[in-house]
């Protein structure tokens, strides 16, 4: 990014170069001030964060979670763009402070001029384009803030997940159910982000990068209204709920001819690798296995050394909220060990089935409910015959493919 920055000034020599480094250098500066807002007011409420990565279109900060509280996701949502807004009036501040009255008269100008959609006059103009177009102080300072008031409005923009999305779901989240808010603030933002789509494509010539921002716009709200509807659904339930209940366990020291014929009696796509005193220390993938056996790995080669340890974030417990459990799960990590408050392996709790294994279990447990509820007399009368939840709803089927 820098080296093509500097190669298309390059036609302006060294100082040029320079200065065209300088000013993305700052813009950068701006986009991580932007991030570290977001960070420091989600610190605030608990929430840490994972990373910040700067990209060609702008940075993200990753956190651990988003408040779920509306208000404390309004308060991190707002604080990115606030330190924006904060850049921006130490910059006109500074400007009034040190600028001549020539350079405050022409900024005078191009202000009223933008306002009012007229074209500046000839002495503006000039001087406008002396100080943008040089390198100099003063257009390095109106640079960054015409680009830290264009972060302003654009990440204000209501296209969730960006921040202006999320202000707007959370306003929604006061009034509505987490789950129906976030649903319409995604549909909203995919609405935003076609519209994005639609002018940038119609321009002349087409604006390449805004198409890129609203197509990674609509994929990210999507994925995480998604994310936020497996959440939801799994609400109050514990791992015990939705585990597929299994000792089935590889020792460390299997070698690899008898690690295939544990998976031929027990088809899952990873299982657990236990050490001697039966604690688990990660999960053997099938892929991984397959590997080791088509590259032709010595048949002696063990367990351990096949064992996945680098994604592998520990067990869940049997009585661990499911929500929780969850995010220990990857696109890597699709099974996770579940294990008593011992650390021995009670189940597997499987990432792709679970959502489903969830919803039977609650099924269960309303079935258990009505079968409580029913009369001698029902029996006698062989109501029993029709179990009362079975047969009469299988269209709810339908959405387990979520979690894939
Ligand atoms: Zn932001």
């Amino acid at each position: 990014m820098i080296a093509y920055i500097a190669l298309s000034a390059s036609g302006d020599g060294i100082v040029g170069i320079l200065y065209s480094v300088a000013q993305l250098l700052g813009v950068y500066f701006c986009v991580t001030l932007h991030e570290y807002g977001h960070v420091l007011a989600a610190r605030r409420f608990g929430i840490g964060a994972v990373d910040i990565t700067l990209l060609p279109i702008g940075g993200v900060a990753r956190l651990k979670s988003m408040p779920r509280i509306p208000w404390q996701e309004l308060v991190v949502a707002v604080a990115g763009p606030a330190v924006n807004v904060v850049i921006v009036t130490l910059l006109l501040c500074g400007f009034l402070a040190f600028s001549n009255e020539a350079l405050l008269y022409a900024f005078k100008g191009a202000l009223t001029s933008a306002i009012s959609g007229q074209g500046m006059d000839e002495q503006t103009l000039r001087t406008m384009e002396t100080v943008l177009m040089r390198p100099s102080l003063t257009g390095y300072a109106m640079m960054l803030v015409g680009v830290n008031s264009m972060l302003v409005l654009f990440n204000m923009l209501p296209a969730f997940p960006m921040d202006g999305g999320r202000v707007f779901r959370s306003l929604l989240a006061m009034f509505l159910s987490y789950r129906r808010a976030t649903w319409i603030a995604s549909r909203a933002g995919l609405l935003c982000a076609a519209g994005m789509a639609f002018f940038a494509l119609n321009s002349t010539p087409i604006l390449w990068i805004p198409v890129l921002i609203a197509v990674f716009i609509g994929y990210a709200g999507l994925a995480e209204a998604k994310q936020v509807d497996t959440m939801e659904s799994v609400r109050g339930l514990t791992v015990r709920q939705a585990m597929i209940p299994t000792n089935v366990s590889i020792p460390m020291d299997t070698p690899l001819a008898q690690i295939f014929r544990v998976w031929q009696s027990h088809p899952m796509h990873a299982l657990p690798v236990v050490n001697d005193h039966g604690l688990v220390v990660g999960m053997l993938h099938l892929r991984d296995v397959k590997l080791a056996i088509t590259t032709k790995q010595d048949v002696l080669t063990t367990a351990s050394e096949l064992v996945d340890r680098k994604h592998y974030l520990g067990p869940a417990r049997i009585d661990e909220p499911l929500e929780n459990a969850i995010q220990r799960g990857s696109r890597q990590v699709r099974q996770i060990p579940v294990v008593d408050p011992g650390g021995f392996l009670m189940g597997i709790l499987d990432l792709d089935s679970m959502l489903m294994r969830a919803e039977l279990a609650t099924d269960d447990l309303l079935r258990r409910d009505s079968e409580a509820s029913i009369e001698p007399e029902d029996l006698i009368n062989g109501k029993m015959l029709t179990p009362p939840n079975l047969p009469e709803r299988p269209n709810d089927f339908s959405h387990f493919d979520q979690t894939n």
